[in-house]
């Protein structure tokens, strides 16, 4: 089964990126998939090691290079990762207006001064504390975010799970609630595959929570697999929509200029 995109991937213009966008293009081409969507870090928040790393100009002139070389093999799209964009609305209205993006993708990677990928963090505090935190955290960033995707709904999970467990059943109130506005607002989840790269060996969010979201009546989701370098470009993408499938949703959707369209898997 064709993997339709990979909606989540980052490339040198993201400060942990290691490969060019076209080494990238030319890897999705490889292994099959016709449409890559490019989602750099846009990170402004007060503990970011390098805030305002991403140059939007010199990043969208190459992707437009790139659609001339690569036309009729592959499908570029321009997509953006912005952590927090709660929390920092200006900035984000700012850099959406640098450049025509296809869409964009609404991330907490921070709760307070805390970071989700700090294993000291997960270490002090108990399971309890550390997700539904984050929801919180996670509530707010979907009730009034300019954003069109969810990125990696359950996050803290791919950190804590071989530290302190995960079971979603105890914050379902919460992630209903989350779930219930993210369809209000037609917004996509990001079915994000990177966990099952690490030892937690998730899928973002947990298939649990997936069904949840496909019995409310949610019905958009993208594929990432959140590639920071060639060779994890659609890794374990077919894993993702087995789960879809098996949720019950029968389609990915598609961003161009910030508009949907449902794709039948
Ligand atoms: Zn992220
Ligand atoms: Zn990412």
């Amino acid at each position: 089964m064709q993997i339709p995109h990979d909606y989540h991937t980052h490339t040198r213009f993201s400060e942990d990126g290691d490969d060019t966008l076209e080494t990238m293009c030319r890897r999705a081409i490889e292994v099959g998939i016709p449409e890559i969507g490019f989602s750099e870090h846009w990170d402004v928040g007060p503990n970011e090691k390098n805030p305002y790393f991403f140059k939007p100009e010199t990043w969208y002139a190459e992707i437009e290079r790139l659609r001339d070389v690569f036309s009729g093999q592959l499908q570029i799209r321009a997509g953006i990762e912005i952590a927090e964009p709660h929390l920092y609305a200006k900035e984000t209205a700012e850099v959406l207006r640098r450049v025509p993006f296809d869409y964009v993708i609404g991330s907490v990677h921070w709760v307070g001064s805390n970071f989700m990928f700090d294993a000291e963090y997960f270490l002090r505090h108990t399971a309890d504390e550390i997700y539904s935190s984050y929801f919180a955290e996670l509530e707010h960033m979907v009730t009034v975010s300019d954003i069109d995707i969810v990125a990696h709904l359950d996050i803290p999970a791919r950190t804590a799970i071989p530290l302190l467990g995960y079971e979603p059943s105890r914050y379902e109130e919460q992630v209903r609630s989350i779930l219930e506005i993210i369809i209000c607002r037609g917004l996509a989840l990001d079915i994000n595959a990177a966990g099952l790269r690490k030892p937690a060996k998730n899928l973002m969010p947990d298939p649990l929570i997936l069904r949840w979201y496909a019995e409310m009546g949610g019905g958009r989701v993208t594929l990432g697999s959140d590639a920071h370098r060639q060779k994890e470009l659609g890794q374990y993408l077919g894993e993702a929509m087995d789960a879809i499938r098996a949720a019950g949703l029968s389609h990915v959707t598609q961003y161009e200029n910030r508009q949907p369209r449902l794709i039948h898997l």
